[in-house]
C-alpha cells in the first residue's frame, strides 16, 4: 500500500516541488499518496484570519488554535483507520533534531501529516490537544530559525521518501551513505568520476587500481579523516570550536 502523506499549511503552493524528481515519479507511480491542506479552508471570516497577537505581549503573531483543530479533525476523519495514532511532525525549532534514524522511524509507518506553522508558531494547546489523538513529534531541522515549517517539512519529507523501497532505483545507493549506519556514522568520503585527469588534478591511483580491499581501506581512511576534522562529535568527541 501507498504511503500517505499530508501537509497543513497556509501556503500550499510550497508543496509543489515535491511534484518533480523521484519524489514526483513515486507520486505518479501510486508508491506515495501526497495531500496538501490549505489552513486558510478551515477559517470562517471574511479575512480568513489564521493568526492573533500573544498572550502576555511580545512581538510578533501566533498561530490561533481554531483552525488547526478544524483542519486536524478533518485529518484524522479523512485518514480513517489507517494507524492507531497517525504521527503528527510539527517543525519547530525547540524540537529534539531530525536525524537519518528519525527518517528511519518514519519511513516504517504507513502515513504522515506536517503541521506547519508560520509567525511565531501555533497555539500551545492545539499540540497539547493533539497529543491524544496524534503521535505528536515536535522536530527541528538544526539550530537556525526559518520563517515557516514548510521548508523544514520538505527536507525531512525527502530524508523519509527515498527510504520507502521502490522511490530511489537503486537501493544499495541507501546503504553506504553518510549517517546510514548508527554504529558506524561516519561521513562520507569523496567520490571521483571520469575522466581521471581533469584540469591538472589526478582521481586517487588506488580508485583505478580495480583492488577492491585497498578500496574500500582506502574509503574507510578517507571517512574516518572527514569525520574528525568536520564532525567530531560523531566519534563521541566533543566539537571544535
Ligand atoms: N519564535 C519561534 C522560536 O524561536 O522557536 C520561531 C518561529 S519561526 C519564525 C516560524 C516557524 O518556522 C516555526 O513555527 C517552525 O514551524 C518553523 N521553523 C523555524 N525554524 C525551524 C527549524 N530549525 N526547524 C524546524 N522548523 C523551523
Amino acid at each position: 500500500p501507498a504511503m500517505r502523506l499530508d501537509a497543513v499549511t497556509i501556503l500550499p503552493e510550497y508543496f509543489e516541488p515535491l511534484r518533480l524528481s523521484l519524489i514526483g515519479r513515486a507520486v505518479e507511480s501510486g508508491l506515495l499518496e501526497l495531500h496538501v491542506h490549505d489552513l486558510r479552508e478551515y477559517t470562517h471570516d471574511r479575512h480568513r484570519t489564521v493568526d492573533d497577537t500573544p498572550y502576555g505581549g511580545g512581538a510578533g503573531m501566533v498561530m490561533k488554535p481554531e483552525p488547526w483543530g478544524e483542519a486536524l479533525d478533518a485529518l484524522l476523519a479523512d485518514l480513517g483507520s489507517r494507524e492507531d495514532r497517525p504521527v503528527l511532525v510539527v517543525p519547530t525549532p525547540s524540537g529534539r533534531p531530525f536525524t537519518q534514524a528519525e527518517a528511519a522511524d518514519l519511513a516504517s509507518h504507513p502515513s504522515m501529516a506536517f503541521a506547519c506553522g508560520r509567525y511565531e508558531g501555533i497555539d500551545r494547546r492545539v499540540l497539547d490537544w493533539a497529543g491524544g489523538l496524534f503521535d505528536v513529534r515536535e522536530l527541528s531541522l538544526g539550530d537556525y530559525v526559518l520563517n515557516g515549517g514548510e521548508v523544514a517539512a520538505l527536507a525531512m519529507i525527502e530524508a523519509v521518501v527515498r527510504l520507502v523501497p521502490g522511490v530511489i532505483g537503486n537501493p544499495d545507493s541507501l546503504v553506504e551513505e553518510s549517517y546510514s549506519d548508527a554504529d558506524d556514522p561516519l561521513l562520507e568520503y569523496p567520490v571521483y568520476t571520469k575522466p581521471a585527469s581533469w584540469r591538472g588534478l589526478e582521481v586517487p591511483p588506488v580508485l583505478l587500481s580495480g583492488d577492491h580491499g585497498r578500496v574500500g581501506a582506502w574509503r574507510a581512511e578517507r571517512s574516518l579523516e572527514i569525520t574528525r576534522a568536520r564532525r567530531p562529535d560523531l566519534l563521541g568527541r566533543p566539537a571544535a570550536e
